[in-house]
């Protein structure tokens, strides 16, 4: 696991303009991330403060050298060959950025000019993602969505001894800001004899980390838990949009289908796993009477360090919010510590049985709510099914989101003695059903 080095002083401050307090990208943070400048071709950047560095840009000047220029030339319009080659590459650069941003680099001028203003460029999705799955780690969330089904028995038996997961669809994942088309599908509305098609009408988001996966692994080849780590590439928010009477009527038995493959929104700059390492905590010790995870999702240093302090917000805007100039509604504030396995038990248990993970694919920890109502994670907990509405400044109420409506996920991470940083947004709009 990631060591903490000079990159993540406090006192490390830089020269672009207000780069430092900043909320999300601050010196010590430097995620990166594929932007176009002002219309131009996509290519690799890290964010700093307001600005994005262009980083083949700085290749080309002759800025980097040895494996952080490795890392570089290894990035084309998306990441993946980046993420491939691991943490060696992208401490160097990580490093190698550090210097030349901090105050007093001696590489000021040079680099100045190779900055681009982040309100005029376009995100994308840093990686092609060949693959996306998505847990189930949230234990608060598993046992709130337990209850609405099984009130005595929230949690299924496997809960606690497997890392659930379901493989999800990557060809609808896009950046923030692409709005979200509300999905129709089928349902079957309990007081109805036969299901129906149409808009779904019960549509919620999932405040959940997304895991970019570095190296990856062979087919027949496990990662273990002691190597989890290294896997890792970095973080960002991501929000599975679900369709909860889609979703009710099509899970049994094989899990979610369409409810959740129409649309899942990221965060769209990779916090690496390098920039987290000052926010890595011990992972909560089980609840007596909980058993032992087995031995291959065991690992003394997972347990230790593997888990992460990070919270996470949830905004709504809505049209009404928006109209009265009133700024979003905060529904929830939750917590990365709820989580129930760690990262490196989702990576171990997913290739345990030989399955290839490759750079650039994507993990979604599941929803990650906190143990009370102001920390769930998606709409359906926080209004206890759509029976108890969210009551917002501008008069409106809110069961499941409706047209019009952005969610808004947030990330911050805070540690004493160290400087936070956050994800960036994590932001989308839901448009009407097609007619
Ligand atoms: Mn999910």
């Amino acid at each position: 696991m990631s060591a903490i080095d000079h990159t993540h002083a406090p006192a490390l401050r830089s020269w672009v303009p207000g780069a430092d307090g900043h909320a999300d990208f601050p010196i010590q943070n430097l995620p990166l991330g594929v932007f176009s400048p002002n219309g131009e071709a996509p290519r690799a950047g890290v964010a700093i403060g307001e600005r994005i560095l262009d980083l083949p840009a700085l290749l080309a000047a002759n800025l980097l050298s040895g494996t952080a220029a490795d890392a570089v030339e290894a990035a084309g319009a998306t990441l993946n060959g980046l993420l491939g080659l691991g943490a060696g590459p992208r401490r160097a650069l990580r490093a190698r950025l550090s210097e030349l941003l901090a105050e007093g680099s001696p590489a000021r001028n040079q680099v100045a000019p190779l900055l681009h203003d982040a309100a005029a460029a376009q995100l994308h999705l840093p990686a092609t993602i060949g693959d996306y799955t998505d847990f189930y780690v949230g234990i608060h969330h598993a046992e709130n969505i337990g209850k609405q089904f099984r009130p005595d028995n929230p949690l299924l038996p496997n809960y606690k001894h497997v890392p659930i997961g379901y493989h999800g669809r990557a060809s609808s994942i896009r950046p923030s800001g692409i709005p979200v088309r509300r999905p129709r599908g089928q349902s079957k509305p309990p007081d109805a004899a036969e299901p129906v098609f149409g808009p779904s009408r019960r549509l919620d988001y999932e405040l959940e980390l997304g895991v970019w996966i570095g190296p990856g692994n062979a087919l027949g080849e496990p990662i273990s838990i002691g190597e989890a780590h290294a896997h890792v590439a970095g973080v960002c928010l991501l929000n599975d949009w679900s369709a909860r009477d889609i979703q009710a009527w099509e899970y049994q038995p094989l899990g979610p289908f369409l409810s959740k493959n129409f649309a899942s929104t990221i965060s769209p700059w990779i916090v690496t796993a390098e920039a987290l390492a000052p926010f890595r905590i011990a992972q909560a010790p089980r609840p007596e009477g909980d058993p032992r995870p087995l031995p291959y999702l065991t690992d003394e240093a997972d347990q230790r360090l593997g888990a992460f302090d990070i919270r996470l917000d949830v905004l709504l805007m809505t049209p009404g919010l928006r109209e009265a100039g009133l700024a979003p509604h905060r529904i929830s504030a939750s917590n990365t510590r709820h989580m129930y396995w760690t990262v490196a038990q989702m990576v171990a248990h997913h290739t345990s049985g030989g399955c290839d993970l490759r750079p650039g694919d994507l993990l979604g920890t599941g929803t990650i709510s906190g143990p009370d109502l102001e920390a769930c994670g998606s709409l359906v907990e926080a209004t206890l099914g759509g029976r108890q509405p969210l009551r917002l400044a501008s008069g409106e109420e809110r069961r499941f989101l409706e047209d019009g409506d952005e969610v808004i996920l947030r990330a911050r991470a805070v540690r004493d003695g160290f400087a936070s940083i956050g994800f960036g947004e994590c932001r989308a709009e839901i448009l009407g059903a097609v007619a």
